[in-house]
């Protein structure tokens, strides 16, 4: 055999298209919550792939739905279905509102089906002026080209102008600016209901409530992008179920695999048949692989074992969150939902974000920013008590560190 090539830090310098900074050490191996490096450093894991392996690494009901569907069909390609998509499809819609589901490979992929429906709806009722989508600052609905336009951070779209048309973005949970620019030539809202990526900022529920008046009002799509806050994070199966606003498209991905690539776009049979056949599609969307894991995935989350358990572990976090900041006030807040937790910077802290997670990287935990000023937290929903207090006593080293 041949020697596998020798691989440091060092070769994402050399070889990769700079988009990323990665950390300074290569994770080989996970287990639970936990990982280790080429090293065999441990490390908790609070961040979970950016809150994907919502049941830690390498499960093993999970692993073995994964090895069980590689010896039998990985692919096929859409002009024949499969058993493993029909039967996630019956799960997603018997747990949901939905009536319908498309499969693809992403979440920014999902919002792009989302918003590709809404356009495509409205002209298919003859109206060419109802093109307007609108979406909030801050938002964060992916990296495609249409998707990155109407998330609400200009720092990501601005360098690919020109960008698509038709999108209006309004403060988030501004509920009276949102009413001004939705009108009768609105074909879609898309938001968030607790932002992600912009700073873990949870929807007051009036806003949710009022977007959805207003869509009734105006015949407009209601997309609920639940990629994040999808499959269980917040402790409910989707957040919508907790605000109780129901959208009319809910797009998820990320825990939905559990960290092998898959995104799905949920809506009603009147909605659906909008993309009819030969309108929309993607090779790889609802292959029998991705679709095997992610229904050994659903099983296991949408159960109250693991939902109830969200609630508990939250709990776990805010006072061990807390304390730390009783030694060290360095947060000003402390929010989000079950595990999507972000807990936001003082002002004499301001901008450290990052740096707080590099410290502690080396106290042997890792955790995610969202945005300069504000740490979050996106655990496996099934991460051990032991590895929450093991976890926090080393962040709380780190804090100790930036605080000296
Ligand atoms: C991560 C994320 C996306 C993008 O998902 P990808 O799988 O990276 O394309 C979209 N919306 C939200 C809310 C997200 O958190």
């Amino acid at each position: 055999m041949e020697q596998p090539i020798a691989v440091t830090r060092q070769s994402f310098d050399d070889w990769m298209v700079p988009v990323y900074a990665p950390a300074d050490f290569i994770l080989v191996r996970g287990e639970g919550s936990q990982v280790w490096d080429q090293q065999g450093k441990s490390y908790i894991d609070f961040a979970g792939g950016i809150a994907v392996n919502a049941l830690g690494h390498a499960h093993p009901v999970v692993t073995a739905a994964l090895v069980e569907q590689a010896g039998k069909l990985w692919h096929l390609g859409n002009g024949y279905t499969n058993e493993p998509v029909l039967r996630l499809a019956k799960q997603l819609i018997d747990a949901t509102f939905a009536d319908k589901v498309f499969f693809c490979n992403s979440g920014a992929e999902a919002n792009e089906a989302a918003l590709k429906l809404a356009r495509k709806r409205a002209l298919d009722q003859g109206n060419s002026s109802k093109n307007q989508i609108v979406a909030f600052n801050n938002a964060f609905h992916g990296r495609t080209l249409f998707t990155v336009s109407a998330g609400g951070q200009p720092k990501y779209s601005k360098d690919f102008a020109p960008l698509p048309g038709g999108i209006t973005h309004t403060p988030f949970n501004d509920l009276a600016a949102a009413a001004d620019v939705i009108n009768d030539n609105t074909c879609a809202v898309i938001v968030e209901p607790i932002q992600g990526e912009g700073g873990v900022l949870p929807a007051d529920p009036p806003f949710l409530q009022g977007l959805r008046e207003l869509c009734d009002r105006h015949d407009a799509v209601l997309i609920f992008d639940e990629v994040q806050t999808g499959m269980g994070r917040t402790g409910d199966l989707y957040a919508y179920m907790q605000y109780g606003v129901v959208p009319d498209v809910l797009t998820t991905a990320k825990a939905l695999g559990c960290g092998f690539p898959i995104g799905a776009m949920l809506t009603t049979d009147e909605l659906a048949k909008t993309l009819g056949v030969g309108t929309h599609g993607t090779t790889y969307g609802g292959n029998p692989l991705a679709t095997a894991v992610a229904g050994a995935v659903f099983s296991i989350i949408n159960t109250p074992e693991v939902l109830d358990g969200v609630k508990q572990r939250h709990q776990w976090f805010l006072d061990g969150l807390n304390k730390i900041n009783q030694q060290y006030p360095i947060f000003s807040e402390i929010r989000g939902g079950g595990l999507l937790i972000g807990c936001q910077l003082t002002k004499d802290y301001a901008g450290k974000a990052k740096q707080i997670t590099q410290l502690a990287n080396e106290e042997g935990v890792i955790a995610l920013i969202a945005g300069p000023d504000v740490v979050r937290f996106t655990p496996s929903l099934i991460i051990p008590e032991q590895d929450v207090k093991e976890g926090l006593a080393r962040f709380a080293r780190a804090v100790a560190r930036i605080c000296s």
